[in-house]
């Protein structure tokens, strides 16, 4: 599960920092989830709407995630189930990219592609597990 935690969000204590991911274009901007500054900037001055820059956006998540699909299964993976997933940003307030950004990611969680990936892992180790004494006499 993905929870946003922004500056104006007290940390929780207990949160290990590997778990946090800084998704901001100015504080992380070789993050796979991070927009270019100037949309943000375009957000901010008017110039975009927050319905324009969420489409631009998503389509922005859509090229990247064809090119490299790794990418994303990584922060789905380190996010299945239980386990949390913190992405911080820059911004205080209004409307933040995260929201976006986990809409798509959960959307994608559901999506043939990242399923079979979870389907053939449960199989690889459903493999493993049922194999000890071939590995075993193996050694
Ligand atoms: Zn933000």
């Amino acid at each position: 599960m993905f929870h946003l935690h922004s500056p104006s969000n007290t940390v929780p204590r207990n949160v290990n920092p590997g778990l946090v991911q800084n998704i901001s274009p100015y504080l992380n901007p070789a993050h796979v989830l991070a927009p270019p500054r100037i949309w943000i900037e375009s957000l901010l001055n008017g110039e975009y709407s927050w319905h324009f820059f969420r489409l631009r956006y998503k389509n922005l998540l859509r090229l990247r995630f064809r090119e490299a699909p790794e990418r994303f299964f990584g922060l789905l993976d380190a996010s299945e189930g239980e386990r949390p997933l913190y992405f911080a940003c820059h911004c205080f307030s209004g409307p933040c990219h995260r929201e976006v950004a986990v809409d798509f990611l959960e959307k994608l969680r559901e999506q043939a592609p990242y399923r079979n990936r979870v389907a053939l892992r449960t199989a690889a180790l459903a493999a493993n597990t049922s194999t000890p004494a071939l590995l075993a006499v193996g050694g």
